[in-house]
């Protein structure tokens, strides 16, 4: 039993997280009452605005700032302009990628992979869009940075086959980033290799 009901609901909600046991969230809620309030309710306020506020590009489908605004990405003229486009999984493999800084050009994000036991098809996937985007924006090639697992390169291989059949030169990160990994557990300089070492598909 702790003494207070309130500090047992900010520990229960801290375990929610991704990678936070008991012990974890309890050392950060007492940091945060302890040391840290300031800083705290200043968190809670960023928590607050971002995800009322986050919304998706309509340009690349990864978080914008708000509803039907374009993300920093798609709004550089010089990344448009590269007439490169990668596509990712997730918006966490954009923030990889990023981080890595060995990619100049614009992204769309797929929130997942083609998976037709889970019911998600070309459609439900948003291939249509993005392949209404790769012809009407005629991009110089298309980078695929899917998972290394059965669904993911099956769904690079659907996009692909697009690309060939619209002249598009299309090609796949290169090994470096292993079987059934994410963008977001590999080191920054083998994400970059792996996208200067790509391979044409
Ligand atoms: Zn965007």
């Amino acid at each position: 039993m702790s003494s207070s009901a309130l500090l047992d609901k900010l520990i229960n909600s801290l375990q929610t997280m991704p990678g936070v046991g008991p012990v974890t969230a309890s050392r950060i809620a007492f940091a945060l009452l302890d040391k840290k309030r300031a800083q705290g309710l200043e968190m809670a306020e960023t928590i607050k605005q971002a995800l009322t506020n986050i919304s998706s590009c309509p340009g690349c489908h990864n978080y914008s700032d708000s509803e039907g605004v374009e993300c920093e990405i798609c709004a550089c003229a010089s990344r448009r302009e590269s007439g490169v486009l990668c596509v990712v999984e997730t918006p966490s493999d954009v923030q990889a990628i990023e981080d890595s800084k060995s990619f100049n050009g614009t992204y769309f994000v797929l929130h997942g992979h083609l998976s037709p036991i889970d019911g998600i098809g070309a459609k439900e996937l948003g291939l249509d869009v993005l392949f209404e985007k790769i012809v009407n924006n005629h991009y110089k090639e298309v980078i695929l940075a899917l998972s290394q697992t059965i669904e993911g390169n099956a769904t690079s291989s659907f996009i692909a086959n697009f690309c060939k059949r619209h002249d598009i030169i299309v090609s796949k990160i290169a090994s470096g980033v292993p079987v059934g990994g994410e963008l977001m557990s590999v080191d920054q300089n083998t994400l970059a290799m792996s996208l200067n070492y790509r391979r044409p598909l």
